[in-house]
């Protein structure tokens, strides 16, 4: 086995599993990109294994603190591992992340079940290259009656892999229905954005909905519809979806119908449209909503671009708390590891001071347990999301 010398003071000897470029001393065995590689401190102790690409900017992702191979047996245990996990924490759900890439100890891998269909994602070269071993491993664990595979994330060309989708077991069904958390979902996973759903948020539907009866709701980026279907589901008066694209709105259509539930459909740019009403309600007019809900992509990928998101952020909180009237409560999420709770809380109060207007912390929300979060690896860790009331002015 070809192997890496980590330089003194690189992340994995803080307990982080990941290394890069930067980190390497000295490369011996000539590993091929794709390789499983020994680490080793400069005294030649052995570290654990790793999945390799030079191509990478993080160029090994250790796996192992033990001499181990990419071998069936192997993805049979860690596949094992990762599925008793979600049916020990969610039960057996139709809806559920299988597979969280380092979370589960298989750097790379994703893999999403929609009722019998799993939708695999491979976003490292190694696992590239055991697709037959993985997709054994998941036919044994959880007899599904399709596997797709889509390999068509951005971060893909970062490890220098072209894009590629095929099925690689079984038929892909037409769009079908699923359901989750009481909700109803149309899929098409050989189409959808992402791999279909954002399971991260599933339980969080819920969870606002709480605040929802009786209440006019605006949800803003709201995809698929999860939080306006839950609130209309949950007794809102009125619920008003807002996306920028026109297909999301589609589906957030149909799963309307599904859900015997009706809301108000609005494909718009969700800065234009809060600017707009934020202006109007400061110019005197009536508030129109009680519950709002801020759900934006990631505005940063990197750190370099944190300022310019933290601008963004700041820009939208503002602008939904100008709109909200006393009692009135707002549900915001940040998906990017990023942002820290602090620095999103930190935001939020900034904004809520050009806002002139008091904010109650009435609920925590975080990523769903199929998204396990692993303390050394505090990438891990990347969806956060805080309900707060608005109180009177004091
Ligand atoms: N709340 C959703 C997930 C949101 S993902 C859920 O729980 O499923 C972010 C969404 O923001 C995407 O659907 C994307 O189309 C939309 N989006 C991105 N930029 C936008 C903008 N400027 N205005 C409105 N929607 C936007």
């Amino acid at each position: 086995m070809g192997g890496l010398i980590i330089a003194p003071k690189a992340r994995v000897f803080h307990g982080h599993d990941w290394v890069y470029g930067t980190e390497v001393r000295a490369v011996f065995g000539n590993p091929q990109p794709g390789d499983v590689v020994a680490l080793k401190d400069h005294r030649d102790r052995f570290l654990g294994s790793a999945l390799y690409n030079p191509r990478s900017q993080i160029v090994a992702r250790r796996f192992s603190r033990r001499k181990q191979q990419l071998d069936a047996d192997f993805f049979r245990r860690r596949v094992h591992q990762a599925v008793e996990l979600r049916r020990q924490k969610l039960g057996s759900e139709e809806l559920m992340r299988e597979v969280w890439s380092e979370s589960d100890g298989l750097p790379g891998l994703i893999v999403d079940r929609y009722r019998d269909v799993l939708v695999v994602q491979m976003l490292t070269l190694a696992m590239l290259l055991h697709e037959s071993e993985i997709v054994e491993a998941l036919r044994e664990e959880l007899q599904p009656a399709c596997v797709l595979v889509r390999n068509d994330s951005p971060v893909l060309a970062a490890e220098g892999i072209e894009p590629d989708t095929h099925i690689a077991f079984g038929n892909m069904p037409p769009p079908f229905v699923v359901t989750g958390r009481g909700l109803k979902f149309e899929v098409d996973p050989a189409h959808g954005q992402k791999t279909g759903l954002y399971l991260d948020q599933l339980d969080n539907y819920g969870q606002v909905a709480q605040y929802a009866k009786g209440k006019r709701v605006l949800d803003c980026f709201c995809n698929q519809g999860g939080f306006a279907l839950a609130c209309a589901k949950g007794g809102a008066a009125d619920v008003t979806a807002v996306d920028i694209s026109e297909l999301a709105m589609q589906a957030v259509q149909r799963n309307a119908q599904l859900n015997g539930v009706s809301l108000h459909r609005v494909v718009a740019n969700a800065f234009d449209m809060l600017s707009a009403e934020s202006e109007a309600v400061r110019k005197g007019g009536d508030s129109k909503w009680d519950v709002i809900v801020l759900d934006p992509p990631s505005f940063t990928r990197n750190r370099k671009s944190l300022n310019g998101a933290l601008r963004g952020y700041k820009e939208i909180h503002l602008r939904a708390l100008q709109m909200l009237p006393v009692g009135g409560i707002l549900s915001t999420f940040c998906c990017s590891h990023h942002m820290s709770r602090e620095l999103f809380m930190q935001v939020i109060a900034e904004a809520a001071v050009d806002a002139h207007c008091t904010l109650r912390l009435v609920a925590e929300h975080g990523q769903r347990a199929d998204h396990p979060v692993l303390l050394n690896i505090p990438e891990t860790q990347y969806l956060r999301g805080f309900t707060f009331e608005l109180v009177a002015g004091r």
